[in-house]
């Protein structure tokens, strides 16, 4: 376990056997179509890259960038930084989000797809805190549940570290900085 954590929420093994179950279920939901996945940068990529090797259906891929966090705290305001290269209308659209929170990045993203026209559009996201929820939103797809906890690894960061670790941790109190 990295030094800077106070414990492992979820370990490798069961990250991987929960996205291969994802990945069949999916390819079952969408058989027949051509599903295109719209990663939500960064924290999606190891997530989005190992859901996607465990899809056997035909897939491409696209990426936005959002700002609303800074460190650890939400500022609420959601803004696009990088927009998707592709036109999604009439797709089957699939949004990959590592984890959903307040909900406020999510109802942004539902907002702002929809108005691009796609045939469908849902959510898949690696984790969900229930309990910090802001918003409703709607989410098909979701690997884990968890306590409300300031999680890192597996494409979570904390000020850009520790998106590296192959597991799901909750940082020490000791490394969080107040400001
Ligand atoms: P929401 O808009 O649902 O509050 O938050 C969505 C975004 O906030 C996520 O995509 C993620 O980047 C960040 N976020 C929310 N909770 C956590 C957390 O526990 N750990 C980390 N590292 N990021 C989080």
């Amino acid at each position: 376990m990295h030094k800077d954590l106070q414990e492992v929420l979820i370990s490798e093994d069961k990250l991987q056997a929960r996205i291969k179950q994802l990945g069949l279920e999916i390819s079952s939901s969408y058989k027949g179509r051509c599903l295109t996945l719209v990663g939500v940068l960064k924290g999606c990529v190891l997530f989005l890259s190992d859901l996607l090797k465990n899809i056997s259906i035909d897939t491409n891929v696209d990426f936005i960038m959002l700002s609303s966090y800074s460190g650890k705290q939400s500022t609420g305001v959601v803004r696009t930084i990088l927009d998707l290269k592709q036109n999604i209308e009439g797709r089957d659209v699939l949004i990959v989000e590592d984890i959903v929170d307040s909900g406020l990045t999510m109802s942004y993203m539902l907002k702002n797809m929809t108005t691009r026209g796609p045939r469908s559009l849902e959510i898949c996201t690696m984790l969900d805190k229930p309990s910090c929820r802001r918003v409703k939103v709607p989410i098909k797809y979701s690997g884990f549940v968890i306590p409300n906890k300031f999680v890192v690894g597996y494409g979570l960061d904390y000020n850009e570290l520790y998106r590296n670790l192959p597991y799901i941790g909750v940082l020490k109190k000791s490394v969080i900085k107040v400001d």
